[in-house]
């Protein structure tokens, strides 16, 4: 992948996840630009909303999905991996998440055009206010 490419990419994403990230994990921007070229998701940077009830759901074992510690039950976040999780976050409640309220799934600016679990977590979390 050339470094054109790596650098759109990186120019798409770092507005949505870099502030989260990097407040809250170890997560560099090299390893989730890494991440984002291996997991083939190159093509679904663009498109940053998705209809609640046709994207596929992110997978706990999707390469960025595992570095970030994501989990579709935030109840069983390995905690020792993530310290900094506390009790009552998930995605429900994170402001990445734009998913309807009572929904099950929802739409997560880190993993554009797939879908997270609305009792899910990751180190991306961001409190909404
Ligand atoms: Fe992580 Fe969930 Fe927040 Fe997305 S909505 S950043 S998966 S905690």
């Amino acid at each position: 992948m050339g470094n054109f490419v790596v650098a759109q990419v990186f120019n798409a994403v770092e507005p949505i996840v870099e502030a989260p990230i990097m407040e809250n994990s170890a997560v560099s921007r090299r390893v989730l630009i890494e991440l984002l070229a291996a997991g083939g998701l190159l093509a679904a940077v663009p498109a940053r909303t998705v209809a609640a009830d046709s994207a596929p759901h992110v997978s706990p074992n999707d390469p960025i999905a595992s570095a970030l510690g994501y989990t579709e039950d935030a109840t069983k976040v390995d905690t020792k991996a993530s310290p900094n999780y506390q009790a009552g976050e998930k995605c429900a409640n994170c402001l990445q998440n734009s998913g309807a309220a009572g929904a099950t799934w929802g739409p997560c600016k880190v993993f554009a055009g797939k879908l997270v679990n609305e009792n899910g977590w990751c180190r991306a979390y961001v409190r909404r206010s």
